[in-house]
């Protein structure tokens, strides 16, 4: 008999009680942000629960306006909280205890305001699907040069921008910027060119002191959970400001998480291995082990006159070259250190076929293969007024565990005086 919660869960809910994802979250009511969990469509208020000893013992962190202090607790505190309200939830537990969680601690999903969970301290964004970088390389460079001759060798990222991530539902700003379509000398105006990247984003509970490097068989102990994670790219302006450097402006104005962090034990049993790394890894960032994940992922599309939204691809984690944990390893590998709180996007996560691509440069192939929306309009990227939305969720036998959305609708660009 499997795991079931007292409280009527969809089976094609992301968050029956296999789930139990945190989030921070305020409601009309009690305006202060605090941490739940979720159960079906209600949310769990944790700081009510730590407050009046439904746990074991007292936490205090759920009063916490971000979940870096319970982050930072190691996986022994994450491990102990989860299977308090596993069984605190199930259907196993006592009549009285059940009434008293269903009178006071659940709250409709349609009262609560979600905010951003977590208090980021540094952002870092890989590039990690084989698919997408040779894709991208292709149209850059040309077939022959697709794939740069480090890219098989390690995970490649860069240093983002933490103060621009914002939580699923905040309208997206199309930037302004330098772009030069045929060369110097360029053109200061909105970007043209204005794009979505489909990734997964995954938390750092537990750092590294500065000087010693996480080792690839301890990296998963360090990472918390994961989110969904839209990396909106401006590619006129990346393509003229990238080189030798990497992307800037074309990638700082915006990231939009999902509001739910899914963490890494509800996660465990959609392990998969990924694909085949040839040529071998070099030792520190290889790892016999199934460290890939099977989360199916879709991107839907509205434009202001569409009545619902158009799926336009559907991809799946599985299918991602550089695991997380060979990224986390590999970003430490120096001895940089992460801290708690630290994000790190996984790069556009592409499958390998033309309606699986995570991103629209790929999908349209750089415009030339304009996308088809129901009403008759059609799209080579982002226009004004246009509605992003990213959802993925792994499937198990009878229930799914799952992230919910993150969405994001364009605004026009603002004037500069
Ligand atoms: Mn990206």
């Amino acid at each position: 008999m499997s795991l079931k919660s007292f409280i009527e869960v969809n089976p094609e809910s992301d968050f029956p009680i296999q789930n139990l994802p945190y989030s921070v979250f305020s409601t009309k009511s009690i305006p202060t942000p605090r941490i739940g969990t979720r159960i079906g469509d209600f949310v769990v208020d944790l700081a009510v629960l730590d407050e009046e000893n439904l746990f074991d013992k007292q936490y205090g962190f759920f009063a916490d306006s971000t979940l870096n202090r319970f982050m930072s607790g190691g996986r022994g505190v994450w491990r102990e909280v989860r299977e308090q309200l596993t069984g605190l939830l199930s259907n196993d537990n006592s009549p009285l205890k059940k009434e008293t969680l269903k009178s006071r601690r659940l709250i409709p999903i349609e009262e609560v305001l979600m905010q951003l969970p977590v208090t980021i301290g540094d952002y870092t964004d890989f590039y990690a699907s084989r698919e997408h970088a040779t894709n991208v390389g292709i149209m850059f460079r040309g077939k022959e040069n697709a794939l740069m001759s480090n890219w098989l060798h390690l995970p490649v990222g860069y240093h983002g921008r933490a103060s621009s991530v914002v939580i699923s539902g905040a309208d997206i700003r199309r930037p302004r910027g330098q772009v030069a379509p045929m060369g110097p000398p360029p053109e200061f105006v909105p970007s043209r060119s204005l794009d979505f990247e489909l990734e997964m984003g995954f938390f750092i509970g537990v750092g590294n002191e500065l000087g010693k490097p996480i080792s690839i068989e301890n990296a998963h102990e360090h990472i918390f959970g994961m989110v969904l994670l839209n990396d909106w790219s401006a590619r006129d302006i990346q393509a003229w400001e990238y080189q030798p450097l990497g992307p800037f402006l074309a990638k700082n104005f915006a990231t939009s998480i999902s509001p739910w962090v899914v963490t890494m034990d509800a996660l465990e049993p959609f392990r998969v291995h990924g694909p085949k790394q040839d040529p071998a890894p070099l030792p520190y960032l290889a790892l016999d082990a199934a460290h890939g994940y099977d989360i199916h992922l879709e991107v839907t599309l509205q434009s202001p006159t569409m009545d619902s939204p158009q799926t336009i691809s559907r991809s799946n984690m599985k299918y991602m070259y550089w695991s997380i944990v060979q990224q986390l390893t590999h970003h430490t590998v120096t001895g940089c250190n992460m801290r708690t709180g630290d994000l790190c996007g996984t790069g556009t996560i592409s499958g390998p076929t033309a309606d699986s691509y995570g991103s629209m440069l790929e999908l349209t192939w750089r415009g030339e293969k304009p996308i088809a929306l129901p009403n008759g309009e059609t799209r080579k990227f982002l226009q004004d007024g246009d509605t992003v939305t990213m959802k993925g969720y792994c499937q198990g036998e009878g229930f799914r565990v799952g992230f919910g959305e993150v969405t994001g609708k364009i605004l026009p660009a603002l004037l500069i005086n």
